[in-house]
């Protein structure tokens, strides 16, 4: 017998990825009473961009019995979000908001967070095996799989699933292995960020809270702080425009922020702590969602831009949603993927897609930073910008394309 064949084991779940989306999903399988397994390529903790949440994610932390661990980290309160173009600055509260909902979140370093739901999700009972990659996946015709892994020891075993949750994020393991890639609509763009020491915070409120700034219709930057007096920094735009100056990494970086008025001096002085990142092209899509035997959730499904924040509660959303549509299908009852898995996400996607591609041709940035009130649209808009992007009572949710375009069409 084959030393594979020795290393078999059976699972009625296995989960690919052991960030937000794989651990929320395992978490409530397990609270479920499903047998479930997670692997994972990396050990915890690992580096992985995506720092400011949304409060809709709260409620499936919470469902998924995870939330507790992390009001326990310390972790800095996002109570809203602040945009700003050179000297206009638009505020949006998350207590003040259409959709009822929570009314703050968390901006966390992901090595921290995604390790205190790792952390939370074993103490549940789930096996983590971290430094394991799923190498081979073989799904047979009922449904049930083979799913060959390569451990920690260099050696391959094989683990049999009834069903499998690819929450693999960037590795995009059943997309790329089952041929469901397919391009983004969007144009590629590229972020170039690091984490910051950050003694020249502002003092009060403004210094603790993420802002949004526009640099031009086309390029914008991210200010995270955190509550260790460290701050995330990053600079996002069309790729060619992001490599505007010359020099090393770090030159670059800091010219970038030296750029920007409202940074200006902030950070020159500053340690950067960690070499910056650039990631180019981040965003892409799949031809479809789920298979038999199988579901892409968070990451491995689409990823469209970071301006709004919405990564981490895609992923738990979408974690959470095929959770219950897996309990009720390995108890035997009918499943209706296409609509309560992919038409329901799609409905919430496709807000953000509005969103983000009226960010970036102009429209939605005016009617943020009009100063025109209008009270009752902002607290829609502000729902949006909380998550709650499956409430079909906030016209900017039922109708989000017609709704965005026809405010900024009167506004000046
Ligand atoms: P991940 O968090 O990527 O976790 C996937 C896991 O799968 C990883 O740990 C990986 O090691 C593991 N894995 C991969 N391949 C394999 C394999 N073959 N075998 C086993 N394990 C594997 N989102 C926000 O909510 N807020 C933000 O502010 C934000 N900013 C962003 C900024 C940028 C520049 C980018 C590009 C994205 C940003 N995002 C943000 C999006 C966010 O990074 C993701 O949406 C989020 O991390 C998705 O979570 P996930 O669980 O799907 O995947």
């Amino acid at each position: 017998m084959s030393q594979e064949e020795n290393n078999r084991i059976k699972v009625d779940v296995l989960i690919i990825g052991a960030g937000p989306s794989g651990t929320v999903a395992a978490s409530i399988l397990k609270n479920n009473g499903i047998d479930v397994r997670i692997v994972e390529k990396e050990v915890f903790p690992r580096f992985v961009i995506g720092e400011s949440l949304l409060p809709h994610c709260m409620e499936n932390l919470k469902e998924a019995g995870l939330l507790d661990a992390i009001e326990g980290m310390n972790f800095q309160k996002k109570y809203g979000a602040k945009f700003v173009r050179n000297n206009e600055v638009s505020d949006f509260n998350f207590s003040n908001q259409f959709t009822e909902g929570w009314t703050y979140t968390w901006q966390v370093k992901r090595a921290e967070f995604d390790l205190a739901l790792a952390n939370e999700t074993q103490k549940k009972g789930v096996v983590i095996d971290f430094n394991t990659t799923v190498k081979e996946v073989k799904i047979h015709e009922d449904g049930s799989s083979e799913i060959t892994v390569i451990g920690p020891d260099g050696n391959n075993s094989v683990i049999e699933a009834k069903f499998i949750v690819d929450g693999s994020g960037y590795g995009r393991v059943l997309p790329r292995l089952l041929e469901l890639e397919e391009p983004s609509d969007f144009p590629p763009r590229t972020a170039f960020f690091a984490h910051l020491n950050d003694r020249n915070r502002p003092t009060g409120v403004d210094g603790n809270r993420i802002t949004i700034i526009t640099y031009s219709n086309e390029v914008w930057l991210w200010v995270i702080p955190f509550s260790d007096s460290t701050t995330s920094v990053g600079v996002v735009g069309r790729s060619e425009l992001i490599e505007k100056f010359t020099g090393s990494s770090a030159e670059q970086y800091i010219s970038w922020l030296e750029d920007v008025p409202c940074l200006k001096g902030r950070f020159v002085k500053e340690d950067i702590l960690f070499e910056p990142k650039k990631i180019a092209g981040y965003s892409a899509s799949v031809k479809k969602l789920y298979g038999k035997g199988f579901v892409l959730t968070g990451n491995s499904t689409e990823f469209l831009d970071p301006v709004f924040s919405s990564g981490v509660t895609l992923a738990t959303e979408s974690a959470a949603t095929a959770a219950r549509l897996i309990t009720k299908a390995l108890k035997g009852e009918e499943v209706n993927w296409e609509e309560d898995y992919s038409a329901y996400l799609k409905r919430g996607v496709d807000v953000f897609r509005t969103f983000v591609s009226t960010w970036y041709d102009g429209s939605l940035q005016k009617i943020i930073y009009t100063t025109e009130s209008n009270m009752e649209m902002k607290r829609q808009i502000c729902s949006v910008l909380a998550g709650y992007v499956w409430d079909q009572k906030n016209p900017f949710v039922k109708q989000h394309a017609r709704a965005v375009k026809a405010l900024a069409n009167v506004l000046k």
